[in-house]
């Protein structure tokens, strides 16, 4: 049986990693979408809030379970009991982080391989980053994330008012 973990800060999710993970899903047996708290990062949406909308996302789904997680992802892995981790790779920077985090994590665990698979086409140019700045300027989303996740985005930008300078806070590679 193979398991498989799908990680990632998921702040917040919207349709490129759902493309990964739904086809990903397709290759494995259980495929465990893992949102990471990184204590070092500061997000738009807390870790319950993230999870929150990635198990909206996948509730209709008996292959992928939701879980939190923080620390080492190889560890996480071992913990679960999973052999794969997932990963989607965009445009060139992508694979060199990936490839750089890939051998690290091999070192770290060599039983587990990391899966990668390229986006679709057309969410080539979509992360999360994208997605907050275009909401935190009132930009038509609804072709990005999930209705729940376009909602969530307005009502989070709302509360924040014109103050919201955690929006420019880049993940690690967008
Ligand atoms: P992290 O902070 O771990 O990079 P992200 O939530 O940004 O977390 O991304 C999680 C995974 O989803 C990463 O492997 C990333 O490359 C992949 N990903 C993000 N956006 C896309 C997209 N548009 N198409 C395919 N994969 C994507």
């Amino acid at each position: 049986m193979i398991r498989a973990v799908f990680p990632g800060s998921f702040d917040p999710i919207h349709n490129g990693h759902i493309d990964i993970a739904l086809r990903a899903s397709k290759l494995v047996d259980e495929l465990y979408v893992a949102v990471y708290d990184k204590p070092l990062k500061s997000f738009l949406f807390s870790p319950q809030e993230r999870i929150a909308l990635v198990e909206g996302v996948f509730k209709g789904y008996p292959k992928i379970t939701v879980v939190g997680y923080s620390g080492l992802t190889v560890k996480f892995c071992k913990k679960i009991g999973a052999q794969v981790i997932v990963r989607g790779l965009r445009v060139f920077s992508d694979f060199e982080y990936e490839f750089r985090m890939g051998l690290a994590n091999h070192r770290l665990e060599p039983d587990v391989e990391v899966l990668a698979l390229m986006t679709s086409e057309e969410h080539t140019f979509l992360s999360s980053t994208t997605v907050r700045e275009i909401a935190s300027l009132d930009g038509d989303i609804s072709s990005m994330v999930p209705k729940a996740v376009e909602q969530a985005l307005i009502r989070k930008f709302t509360e924040l008012g014109d103050n919201h300078p955690v929006v420019l806070t880049q993940s690690t590679r967008d």
